[in-house]
């Protein structure tokens, strides 16, 4: 996942700062905690609230589709295409139908919003 990926990248960072700088990193760390973490919190808190009561039941359909997509795309049983539109190869999988995980429509991300628009 990317998010993995951003978090991975996100602590070779902070090592790296942590090496270069120790006392620093401690006295900033301390910072942060005790500034930050309540707030830090309750941001996380009503991020999720509001997640939930947009999303709902139809993203957790979405996430099953998307997740199964990448299963698909992984084992080879789905191949991108180029755009259906313009023949960019920098694709999404487009569902008409999320009934039907595997039917998709590869488009690029600017004819994917027209899409949707
Ligand atoms: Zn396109
Ligand atoms: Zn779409």
């Amino acid at each position: 996942m990317a998010t993995d990926v951003m978090a991975a990248k996100h602590a070779e960072a902070q090592k790296r700062y942590t090496q270069r700088h120790p006392e620093r990193a401690r006295a900033a760390t301390l910072r942060w905690r005790t500034g930050n973490r309540e707030r830090h919190l309750a941001t996380q808190r009503a991020r999720s609230r509001r997640y939930r009561a947009r999303d709902g039941q139809k993203s957790d359909l979405m996430n099953r589709v998307h997740h199964q997509v990448a299963v698909a795309k992984r084992s080879g049983d789905l191949v991108p295409q180029p755009c259906e539109s313009c023949g960019s190869v920098d694709v999404v999988a487009h569902h008409d139908n999320y009934g039907k995980p595997l039917a998709v429509r590869w488009v690029c991300q600017k004819h994917h919003r027209e899409i949707h628009s």
